[in-house]
Formats: structure tokens, C-alpha cells, sequence
């Protein structure tokens, strides 16, 4: 049987490119709260990936239709921008619940049946911003951050089953996240861009597709940057 994947933020931006691309290889699994653009994938779960118990049946039911689960990529994901100080308890409290909370959901479901794989791997899609910080994202930061320390406490313990763990950072990426913001702030991004352009949803596809590749098996508790070089700073 072809192996089996799930993805999740599938419904749009990252999440629906990544589930497109794996589709070509194996079966994917797409979850997400919402597809208004329309069906991505070869089922669709609307799941809220912060609902423990939603998620776990959601993942239960593909591996039990499908005899198992091989590949899983965490993108789901929201912001709740605003300067610390004036950050209410909601934004902090949903931003962490998404990002963070509904990524170990996720993983905590998938271990099991990632583990019996024999091919498993485990995607978390996070973000310079967890590593350099940004003004505005107290939250999204400190999820993003959650995520990577969680992703290579999951890469020690699900090692001994040959399962890796990785995290992929996006820089600043072309997607519906980012088209609200001024062309003033993508101008910036693009000028604290090495590479001098922003980045389109196909780079961070040929990271997850390079990662889930066989010849990737001995790469796991990484946190891999996918950002034209933002990560470098200023240029010298
Ligand atoms: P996007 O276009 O907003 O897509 C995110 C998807 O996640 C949306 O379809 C969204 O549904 C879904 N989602 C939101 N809350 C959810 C929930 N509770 N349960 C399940 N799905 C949920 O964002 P993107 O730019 O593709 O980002 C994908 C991932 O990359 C995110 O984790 C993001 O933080 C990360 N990232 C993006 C960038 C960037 O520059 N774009 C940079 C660094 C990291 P709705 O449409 O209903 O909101």
C-alpha cells in the first residue's frame, strides 16, 4: 500500500502546497478547520488541531483505514499580532493553543503509529520568529520556540524506532498569512533578505519532501531554516 501522510493547516497558504506535492508520492490526510478553497488531498478532516479529542479520533481513523501512518507535517498555525504589553489573554492563550498545544496534539496522537512505520516522519512547521523573536508576537514567538524544543525532545524519544523529528523554519513566505500585511513591511522583509526576494510556499515543499525522503533517515532533531538567509542578520 502506498504510505500514508497527514497534514495539517491544509486547507490554504503552506499546509495545502505541502499536501499537494506528498499527494503525487503517497495518500494524504488533510486537516484543517476550514476548506473554503475547496477539497486539498484524499480526505479532508475539519478538525481544530487544539480539540485533543477531535484530533485523536481524526488520526485513530486514518490509521486504522489506512493500516498506519507514516509521514506527518504539523502547519497549522495563526497570529494574533500586538505589542506585549497590550496583549490580552486571548491572543496569548489562542496563539499558543494552535501553533504549539495543537502540534503536540498532533504528535502525541501520530506516536504510536509513527513508531510501528519503520519509516516515520514527524514535520513541525515553526519559524525564525521563535529563534530571533519579532516585535509583535510575544506569542507567536514563544509557540514557535515551544515547538522546536518540543520537536528534539520527540526526535530523543522516538529515535529508537527510527522515526526523526525535525522543524522547519519559514522566513517570511508569500501566503495568505502574509498578503494582509503593507508593501512597506514586505519591502523591509525583502531588503533583510539575503537572497533579495520573499519566500514562495514551493521552497518550504522541497524541505518537507527532502526531509520525508528515505535518504533523509539519519537527519532528526533539527531546526532548519528556510529563510533566503533572514537568520544572517544585517549583512556585514
Ligand atoms: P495560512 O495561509 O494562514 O495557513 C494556515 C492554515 O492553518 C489555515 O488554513 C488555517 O485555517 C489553519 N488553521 C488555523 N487554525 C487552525 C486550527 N485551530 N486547526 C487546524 N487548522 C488551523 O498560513 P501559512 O502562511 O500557510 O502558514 C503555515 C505555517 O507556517 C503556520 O504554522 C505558520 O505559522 C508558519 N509560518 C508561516 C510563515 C509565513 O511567512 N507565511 C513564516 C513562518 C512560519 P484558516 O484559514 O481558517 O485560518
Amino acid at each position: 500500500m502506498r504510505r500514508t501522510a497527514l497534514v495539517t493547516g491544509a486547507g490554504r497558504g503552506i499546509g495545502k502546497a505541502i499536501v499537494e506535492a506528498l499527494g503525487e508520492e503517497v495518500w494524504v490526510g488533510a486537516m484543517d478547520v476550514q476548506f473554503d478553497d475547496g477539497p486539498v488531498g484524499d480526505a479532508q478532516f475539519v478538525v481544530d488541531v487544539s480539540d485533543s479529542a477531535a484530533v485523536d479520533e481524526a488520526v485513530s481513523s486514518i490509521a486504522e483505514e489506512r493500516g498506519g501512518l507514516d509521514w506527518v507535517v504539523c502547519g497549522a498555525g495563526i497570529v494574533r499580532d500586538r505589542v506585549s504589553w497590550k496583549m490580552t489573554d486571548s491572543e496569548w492563550d489562542a496563539v499558543i493553543a494552535v501553533n504549539l498545544t495543537g502540534a503536540f496534539n498532533v504528535s502525541r496522537a501520530a506516536a504510536l503509529s509513527l513508531r510501528s512505520s519503520g519509516h516515520g516522519r514527524l514535520i513541525l512547521i515553526s519559524s525564525i520568529n521563535g529563534v530571533r523573536g519579532s516585535f509583535g508576537q510575544a506569542n507567536y514567538a514563544a509557540a514557535k520556540a515551544g515547538m522546536i524544543g518540543m520537536s528534539k525532545t520527540l526526535a530523543r524519544e522516538l529515535a529508537r524506532d527510527g522515526v526523526t523529528v525535525n522543524c522547519i523554519l519559514p522566513g517570511y513566505i508569500d501566503t495568505p498569512m502574509t498578503q494582509g500585511l503593507t508593501e512597506d513591511v514586505r519591502a523591509a522583509a525583502i531588503a533583510r533578505t539575503p537572497l533579495g526576494r520573499l519566500g514562495r510556499v514551493e521552497d518550504i515543499v522541497a524541505a518537507v519532501k527532502f526531509l520525508c525522503d528515505d535518504q533523509a533517515e539519519f537527519i532528526t532533531g533539527i531546526a532548519l531554516p528556510v529563510d533566503g538567509g533572514q537568520l544572517l542578520g544585517a549583512s556585514a
